[in-house]
């Protein structure tokens, strides 16, 4: 069994007038998240690590956020399609861990539809997409509510040949 190991961060600013999409859920709150797509910063920091494993690149390189065909896109869409990538190469992901950090709204009572979500588009089972929220504690953009931050690790396992 070979087995590789990527991380990926990710931020976007917090505005009115936008939903807050994150983890593929729609979450109830004042402020959503500024992006050329959905913004879903969680989805992004995931595709991030994914790729990392591999040394694919980065999400910028596959949707570039000046290319209209991604405006407005679901990023579970974009994960789905990177989550390709990774099979094609005879990979298969072991495990996701993830952090989230926000000041607000407290995201403990979504976790587990963000768990189904992502594990439903990747293919596994909810216990393989760890999902944590903190706060930054007040401190920072993130903790002033300009913005929320995402953090991801990817395990990617591959059988040996027979
Ligand atoms: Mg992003």
């Amino acid at each position: 069994m070979a087995i590789r190991i990527g991380n990926g961060y990710d931020i976007h600013q917090l505005v009115s007038g936008r939903p807050l999409i994150l983890g593929g859920v729609a979450i109830p709150h004042t402020l959503g998240l500024l992006g050329h797509s959905d913004a879903d910063v969680l989805t992004h920091a995931i595709m991030d690590a994914l790729l990392g494993a591999l040394s694919l690149g980065d999400i910028g390189h596959y949707f570039p956020p000046d290319d209209p065909q991604w405006a407005g896109a679901d990023s579970t869409q974009l994960l789905a399609h990177v989550a390709g990538l990774i099979h094609s190469r005879g990979w298969q992901i072991g495990n996701l861990d993830t952090v989230v950090v926000a000041e607000r709204p407290k995201l403990k009572p979504h976790i587990p539809a963000m768990q189904a979500r992502l594990a439903e588009v990747l293919g596994l089972a909810p216990d393989q997409v760890g999902i944590k929220a903190t706060t930054n504690e007040k401190l920072g953009p993130v903790g002033r509510e300009e913005g929320i931050a995402a953090y991801a690790v990817a395990l990617l396992e591959r059988p040996a040949a027979p």
